[in-house]
């Protein structure tokens, strides 16, 4: 298996040539069990980082790669919740020796209250961290945490990387129909993080929950004024060309 799969369309970054640190396709491990995962459920709830892969294949599937793809940034993503890899420290030093293309990281920001974890991260251009809820009762409810993570834990570790992080920290808010109706609090505790911007989204890709729809999502974007908000339904189209197919759509199905 590979560990490097694209380069996808993203609709927050342009052409992105995906790193997958974990790279566990058929038993999905993640610390959240989010209702509107595109990866189905999550086999195992862990929270105990580990190693997954060796960095050197990392550098080395890169470097291959990158002979071919066009790309715009490279973001770490794949499989599973990225920061879950005990080696993303020397992933990331291993991906900024093989290229110069800026690095993006999607989390759950689970890990955050780590202090190790939010060094690692302190070397990328962009993390973008996910925040579904605004209270510890949605967020047991649409992310279905490990036991251990609590949502003040999540919060703290949050703002504890604000403050440390000098590069772009976005927020990445999923909305469904579990959330819409809090979008004033969502607001609320995003004007509390101070993020560099919030990425709105709502599950188009294949997904077990359905999306909002455009005007829906313009209500919510309505709450976030004078905040530096995009949303995936105002995204410019990107036109990719992809390496591998099947490495690709294991990570990204498409429908
Ligand atoms: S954090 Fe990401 S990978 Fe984990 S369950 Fe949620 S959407 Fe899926």
């Amino acid at each position: 298996m590979k560990t490097v799969y694209g380069p996808v369309p993203s609709w927050r970054f342009g052409r992105s040539l995906g790193i997958d640190p974990v790279c566990r396709l058929k038993e999905k491990v993640c610390s959240y069990d989010c209702i509107y995962c595109q990866l189905g459920k999550t086999r195992h709830k862990i929270i105990r980082r580990r190693k997954f892969i060796d960095a050197s294949k990392v550098e080395k599937d890169l470097k291959q790669a990158l002979k071919n793809a066009k790309a715009d940034i490279i973001t770490i993503s794949g499989s599973s919740e990225p920061t879950l890899a005990s080696n993303l420290g020397e992933i990331i030093k291993r991906i900024r020796k093989a290229s110069d293309l800026p690095v993006a990281i999607l989390t759950n920001a689970s890990l955050f209250h780590i202090k190790e974890v939010r060094k690692e991260l302190s070397g990328l251009d962009i993390v973008a961290a996910k925040l579904d809820a605004p209270d510890a009762e949605l967020f047991r409810k649409i992310n279905y945490p490990h036991k251990s993570i609590t949502f003040r834990r999540l919060f703290n570790g949050i703002m504890k990387f604000r403050k440390e992080y000098k590069g772009k920290l976005a927020l990445q808010m999923m909305f469904t129909k579990h959330n819409a109706g809090h979008a004033k609090q969502m607001a609320e505790i995003a004007r509390k993080i101070k993020p560099d911007e919030i990425q709105l989204n709502t599950p188009l890709r294949p997904s077990p929950v359905k999306p909002l729809s455009r005007p829906e999502m313009e209500k919510i974007k309505k709450e976030f004024r004078g905040l530096n908000v995009v949303s995936v339904y105002d995204a410019r189209k990107v036109e990719v060309l992809v390496l591998d197919l099947h490495e690709t759509e294991a990570r990204r199905p498409e429908k």
